[in-house]
């Protein structure tokens, strides 16, 4: 398999975590790295001084460990949590609304998460009695630079004693090489945020291939750990189901059906205040849209319907059983696709939860 190699050319580190062993271990990997330290004070200063996307920025973190995923309102959300490893990413799809948001190039990592874990301060946030998802590739990809963290083995021998949480690293890179040195837990999930080739190959040229995802899949599926499927955004350009057959053919061929624990899809969507940029970013993203109850720009919920039962019905041609949920979409499309819908957000988590917490 290609090997992915995170090209770090300068090192910030926030004074308040130059002694945590995150960020030993970091520095270790990176020795001749320049490295500046900073005050908490001098950090905007500091960053906006040597930001670029060959910027690491070792800081900590300010908030709560473990978040609701930002989701939307007024549509269905899975009450899906987010922990907060770290900002950014520099595999730069246009599509993505990270680079809108996060106004710098840099690369950052929470280099104290692994002590929120020894000091409890995670257990404050799950208790025994419930079931949790939780994904650490919101803000950032999961595993975008594990090859130097290597932060995916303290996540995964801290969650394998939690069955009652399903931990997702969420990513488009073929860094699971920590991960292939560990022992796989039933409740750790690898998933890969997949398109089809053209999209990959135009939309997400900074990214490893489609075919370089799946052959990662495929070698952390043979190792042990189940795997999900993430099409999001799907782009309904001309033919586009043609293209998307292909990939969903590609993923079948590569994983055995039963290490795919979920599949999720989502069509484009962008927030209004994106508008005026956001279809300038590619010939492909120019349709017609409209500006839905959660004030994201869709495209008209007959495509969408109509894209989401073509997925399915191929999908489940693969696999009849295959679990497949819908991203921050309306009551009517899951009725409409699905044949039914969920009165609430915890109505949607539970049904979600029963179909995926297969290994309790
Ligand atoms: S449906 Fe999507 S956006 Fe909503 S909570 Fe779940 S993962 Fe997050």
């Amino acid at each position: 398999m290609t090997k992915q190699n995170t090209i770090i050319t300068k090192l910030l580190i926030n004074e308040k975590v130059l002694h945590s062993p995150l960020t030993k271990r970091i520095q270790s990997k990176l020795p001749s790295v320049e490295t500046i330290v900073f005050q908490e004070n001098d950090m905007k200063k500091t960053l906006q001084t040597n930001d670029g996307p060959t910027t690491l920025l070792l800081t900590n973190l300010k908030g709560q460990p473990i978040i609701m995923c930002p989701g939307t309102t007024k549509y269905h959300c899975c009450n899906y949590r987010i922990l907060n490893i770290g900002h950014n990413c520099t595999f730069n799809c246009t599509y993505c609304i990270l680079q809108d948001y996060l106004k710098t190039k840099s690369l950052s990592v929470f280099t104290d998460i692994p002590e929120y874990m020894q000091k409890n301060i995670i257990e404050k946030n799950i208790s025994a009695e419930s079931l949790y998802r939780i994904g650490t590739g919101e803000f950032t990809d999961s595993l975008i630079i594990d090859d130097i963290t290597e932060l995916s083995s303290d996540l995964v021998n801290f969650f394998r004693d939690y069955p009652n949480v399903l931990l997702e690293f969420k990513t488009k890179s073929l860094n699971i090489d920590t991960l292939l040195k560990l022992k796989p837990a039933s409740n750790i999930i690898v998933a890969w945020s997949v398109n089809s080739s053209l999209i990959s190959n135009i939309i997400e040229s900074d990214s490893p291939s489609l075919d370089e995802r799946l052959e990662a899949a495929k070698i952390i599926a043979k190792h042990g750990y189940d795997v999900a499927i993430h099409f999001d955004p799907m782009i309904l350009y001309e033919n586009y189901f043609d293209d998307y057959q292909v990939t969903i053919q590609k993923i079948y061929k590569a994983i055995p059906k039963e290490k795919i624990r979920w599949i999720s899809i989502g069509t484009l969507r962008f927030t209004k205040g994106l508008k005026s940029t956001f279809l300038k970013k590619s010939p492909l993203f120019i349709d017609e849209f409209i500006l839905a109850d959660d004030q994201k720009f869709r495209y008209l919920r007959f495509r969408r319907e109509k894209a989401y039962k073509e997925m399915v019905k191929e999908i489940r041609n693969h696999n009849p059983n295959q679990f497949i949920y819908l991203c921050m979409e309306s009551a009517t499309v899951w009725k409409n696709v699905f044949g039914f819908n969920f009165k609430d957000n915890e109505e949607f988590e539970n049904w979600f939860n029963e179909k995926v917490f297969t290994h309790l």
